[in-house]
């Protein structure tokens, strides 16, 4: 008896759930997508990046580090490519690079190309990215890991992106917005912005099954910081869901978290909780009604500079190299380069990136640490509903704060600069001119109305 019931229900549910598909609006199969993944777990001990403390190289895996791709559309379209990496941050060294050897293989150009960076803080150092992290030099014992590394990473991409390139055919598009609550913003000011959003892109065979599951959440990936290999909230998301659909490969881009932290942090079963709350709610998007993408994907891109405030006098930096403030390190660099006869950079150069697929969804990438505000400002000026906001792309140079966040000051205000071995802070006008670029490669339609 009691089974009975048990199967009348299944079949209820089971019925509804046919329902449900089948009301949503199905995409397009003319589209071709190929999804691919690659292992980047360093068998070899090397140093890790992110944090200052950490001085002895890791050999440890607690979990393993992925490389992931989405290939779209044809060839004769030109095929668009995302990337999804497990690292702190892939340089703009190493995306050209990469580009200039996959594009001497396909028809990929850099409009078409952007690569997204967990952040994880629990990744190799990469050569180019964050220099002066430790306020020293790099002893010479832990270079060649550091150098291998890099070399191989980039192999690594270029793999990679061939291999999803490899594995294009028709496939359905269909995308939502979630929520998600662990992120919180760790700034010690009054004003405390959060963006849980959750956009969620489904590929789909003809058939339905789930080939992939492209996610983006606003967040640094720093739940964890001990001396061991692991992809941190991002990676545990995805394990996640591809424990719940069997055969996808998930991928997570990360949103304009520089000023949010996953809370509560720092043990192996948070790591595991929040990426499970993730994993969630974007299963729960997955298996409801979606929105088909269906249109044609234009993608844009634009060079610009943004502009430093005021730099050090040699008098200025000699200061700073004779006091004893965690900026000794940077100052004595830049005292050397002026020695050399050099001059200091005045101006970062900047990629904006934007993607619409038709009128249905538009991604803009942006470099950097980008703090919540320009997600927050976007979703404003333009349609959230059709929005997806991506920072931590293409490149990761520096924290990229906000006007308010700029003059609040702190660490991502400008205190971090050090690190990434830039010369001050930015000059103040840096939130217009990102946001001004992006309102140049947008589509109008996207406007918010
Ligand atoms: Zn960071």
């Amino acid at each position: 008896m009691i089974l009975s019931r048990l199967s009348v229900s299944v079949v209820a549910v089971l019925c509804s759930v046919t329902l449900l598909v089948a009301k949503e609006l199905a995409a397009d199969v003319n589209r071709l997508v190929g999804v691919s993944q690659i292992d980047i777990t360093p068998d070899y001990p090397v140093r890790l990046t992110g944090y200052g403390s950490r001085r002895e190289e890791a050999s440890k895996v607690e979990q393993r580090l992925r490389a992931k791709a989405l290939a779209f559309g044809s060839d004769a379209e030109g095929p668009a490519v995302l990337v999804t990496v497990d690292n702190l941050g892939v340089p703009a060294s190493m995306r050209t690079e990469v580009l200039r050897r996959v594009a001497t293989q396909s028809k990929l150009q850099s409009e078409r190309f952007t690569i997204s960076s967990s952040h994880t803080h629990c990744a190799p150092m990469l050569l180019g990215l964050a220099p002066n992290i430790f306020s020293m030099d790099i002893p010479a014992e832990h270079l060649p890991a550091i150098e291998r590394y890099t070399r191989e990473l980039t192999d690594k991409l270029e793999q990679v992106i061939l291999a999803a390139l490899a594995n294009r055919k028709p496939a359905r598009l269909h995308w939502g917005i979630g929520k998600v609550g662990f992120a919180a913003n760790r700034r010690s000011f009054p004003i405390k912005p959060v963006d849980h959003d959750l956009p969620v892109l489904r590929i789909t065979n003809p058939n339905g099954d789930v080939r992939g599951i492209l996610t983006g959440y606003a967040c640094h990936c720093t739940t964890l910081s001990s001396n061991f290999f692991h992809a941190d909230w991002a990676g545990s998301a995805q394990l996640a869901l591809e424990r719940e659909f069997p055969g996808a490969i998930a991928l997570t881009a990360i949103g304009c978290g520089a000023d949010q932290n996953p809370a509560p942090r720092s043990t192996l079963e948070l790591v595991t909780q929040h990426g499970e709350a993730l994993a969630k709610e974007a299963k729960r998007l997955v298996n409801e009604k979606l929105t088909p993408v269906n249109g044609a994907l234009v993608c844009r891109t634009k060079n610009i500079e943004l502009a430093y405030s005021k730099l050090p006098t040699r008098e200025e930096w000699q200061a700073i190299a004779d006091g004893k403030s965690g900026g000794v390190y940077h100052a004595k660099k830049n005292l050397a380069r002026l020695d050399r006869g050099e001059k200091l950079p005045t101006k970062l150069p900047y990629l904006v990136q934007t993607w619409s697929f038709g009128n249905e969804l538009a991604m803009v990438f942006l470099p950097g640490e980008v703090v919540v505000d320009y997600s927050l400002r976007l979703k404003h000026e333009f349609d959230r509903t059709r929005l997806w906001v991506n920072g931590y792309s293409n490149d990761v140079p520096c924290y990229i704060p906000s006007k308010r966040v700029l003059d609040e000051g702190g660490y991502e205000g400008g205190g971090a600069m050090i690190y990434f071995d830039r010369p001050t802070k930015f000059a103040g006008d840096v939130e217009d001119r990102i946001i001004k670029a992006v309102h140049e490669l947008m589509p109008k339609g996207f406007l918010a109305k």
